[in-house]
């Protein structure tokens, strides 16, 4: 069970990139890390990528989960914004049918709101027109009896309307860990709780970065062409590891989400609407429950694991209360919540809330390469910016393309004929899947889940038949068999934040199998006690931190 990219090949992994210098080494394991790796690599460069924590444990699994086309950005003027994040939309979907699928949205309008009926229809015309949006999904104005037919608990009072739109919905951190594999699968050596601590030079040109196994804490010197910083929020602070910050800054924005059961907040459609103060909220409803984001706050310090103030549930639940005036949301229906920080370019003298979302290359007089801002939406174009940039010295020197590949490939799982072909699919391997006596129910969820993977996590049926625990189910144990072996899972908290979310969207779950998960994790690893003990706390922590918020003294 020791696939590609499993947690028990890190030596082997760390000892070759030790060995043979690469191309490019990349540092930072989220989106943007993930989609420069599967450009580099696809365009015949070697290349490294390590990660201080888990892949996507930054901001890449804190995100409001759209894959949008930037209609907020609209407000704001910035059209060219608009025009490449909503064309590059359809392209994240195409390659990638299992972790994006299309949600309508609904934007309720109030006479006393900040948009006019009419500005919101013409607003919604140039973005489809922008965002290349298929006629099929152009948007509609609905009156207030179809808006409260869609969305019946809606405030009524001053209601003119609404309009209905498509957004992109996905899982931010499953939409990172297939790019990455699907660059392992075609060279790339990643590899998980590795951190950055220093660099070395040449001829003042950086050559070397001595890295940290946090696992074993042995320490390993890595020798690259070029170094990549790609660490979202803690770009700044890798950049002071090599020189000194002048210039451009990062302006770090604290955004956070809450997680109600759909009993409490009974919406089954998706909203995007005005909050007492003028902000935008997202209400989206999944599996069951209801996320709600977000917030922009101003920090000035990176942390590995925000966690949200009471203050700022407190708030989302007063937004809740003023759109939607028959439910009584308090913060003990919080089931769990999550903080992320958006790692915005700085502007002297401008909130938070209006900077751009746009992304900048900031080169260094080393050779470093940092890249600012961005969105998970925008990820495979800028990762084409930076690879565009960087090959330049490769040009005539046995590269396999110098164009941009991305277009074509489908991310890992994406295999599945087309994203109009992702249905059939489904229902294909769901037979397939009953064939090996699985309920439907259980491999729909897999295919879902793994798409075109799901033929290799089938594989696992064998294997997982003969474990013996009992809370989790044939399905759910081939699922963590195929997590330890094809997706680096090194510890329970990455199966169950980022593998498969559910330690956000189905705690009950969780409390269910975590044992279990514990034992078959630690007979793959073969923990000794004390690692057991440790990964176990370091679980019950991570729960604590997603279901209880902080109040500030
Ligand atoms: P990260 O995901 O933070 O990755 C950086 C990585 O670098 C981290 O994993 C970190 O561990 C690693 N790292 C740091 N230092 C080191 C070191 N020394 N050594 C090794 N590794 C290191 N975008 C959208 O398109 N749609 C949305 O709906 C959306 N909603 C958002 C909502 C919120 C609240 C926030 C905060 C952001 C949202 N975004 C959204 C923006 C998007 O999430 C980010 O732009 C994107 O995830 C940033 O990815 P990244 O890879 O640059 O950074």
């Amino acid at each position: 069970m020791t696939g590609l990219f499993s947690g028990v090949r890190r030596t082997e992994i760390l000892g070759s990139l030790m060995k043979q210098p690469v191309d490019i080494l990349i540092i930072g394991g989220g989106i943007t890390g993930a989609g420069i790796a599967l450009d580099a690599v696809s365009r015949g460069l070697s290349v490294g990528l390590v990660d201080m924590q888990d892949f996507a444990a930054g901001t890449s699994s804190r995100s409001t989960k759209l894959v949008h086309g930037g209609l907020r950005y609209l407000q704001q003027y910035e059209l060219a914004l608009v025009k490449e994040i909503g064309r590059e939309r359809n392209i994240v979907y195409e390659l990638g049918p299992h972790v994006t699928h299309p949600e309508k949205m609904l934007l309720p309008i109030y006479q006393d709101g900040l948009l006019g009926l009419h500005t919101v229809s013409l607003g919604l015309k140039l973005y489809d027109y922008l965002a290349g949006v298929k006629r099929v999904e152009h948007h509609q104005m609905l009156s207030v009896a179809e808006t409260l037919a869609l969305v019946p608990g809606l405030r009524q009072e001053k209601l003119l309307g609404a309009g209905y739109y498509v957004e992109y919905r996905t899982d931010d951190a499953r939409l990172t860990i297939e790019v990455i594999k699907e660059a392992v699968a075609r060279g790339v050596k990643a590899i998980n709780y590795v951190k950055a601590t220093s660099f070395g030079y040449e001829n003042n040109q950086l050559q070397t970065v001595t890295v940290e196994d946090l696992m074993t804490q042995q320490s390993y010197l890595l020798t690259a062409k070029t170094v990549i910083n790609a660490t979202g929020p803690w770009v700044d602070t890798i950049r002071t590891l090599d020189e000194q910050v002048l210039g451009k800054k990062l302006q770090l924005s604290k955004g956070i989400h809450i997680v109600v059961d759909q009993s409490v907040l009974p919406l089954h459609q998706a909203i995007y609407f005005d909050a007492p103060d003028k902000r935008m909220i997202f209400a989206i409803p999944r599996v069951g429950k209801v996320y709600l984001g977000t917030t922009d706050i101003a920090v000035t310090t990176v942390e590995s694991n925000p966690r949200v103030t009471e203050a700022e549930q407190i708030y989302l639940c007063d937004c809740v209360k003023a759109m939607f005036p028959e439910v009584r949301l308090s913060t003990s229906d919080i089931e769990s919540c999550f903080a992320g920080f958006r790692p915005l370019i700085s502007i002297a003298g401008k909130e938070v809330v209006h900077l751009s979302r746009h992304d900048e290359i900031w080169n260094g007089p080393s050779g470093l390469i940092s890249i600012a801002g961005g969105k998970l939406t925008g990820y495979r174009k800028m990762a084409e910016k930076v690879v565009d940039q960087l090959i330049r010295p490769y040009k005539g020197k046995g590269l396999r393309y110098l164009k941009c590949q991305t277009r074509q490939i489908p991310i890992s799982g994406g295999a599945v004929g087309g994203a109009h072909q992702f249905e059939n699919y489904i229902r294909k391997q769901v037979a397939l899947g009953m064939t090996l006596g699985m309920p439907t129910v259980e491999a729909e969820m897999l295919a879902r889940l793994f798409g075109s993977n799901v033929e290799k996590v089938f594989g696992y049926h064998g294997a997982a038949k003969q474990l013996e625990q009992v809370h989790l189910s044939v399905a759910e144990r081939m699922m963590l068999l195929y997590c330890l072996a094809e997706e680096m899972v090194m510890t329970p908290v990455d199966f169950f934040r980022r593998r498969t979310g559910r330690l956000l969207f189905d705690l009950s779950w969780v409390y269910r199998v975590k044992e279990d998960v514990l034992q078959i994790m630690s007979a793959y690893f073969n923990w000794r006690t004390d690692e057991m003990t440790k990964f176990q706390t370091q679980l019950e922590v991570e729960i604590e931190i997603s279901t209880t918020a902080i109040i500030p003294s």
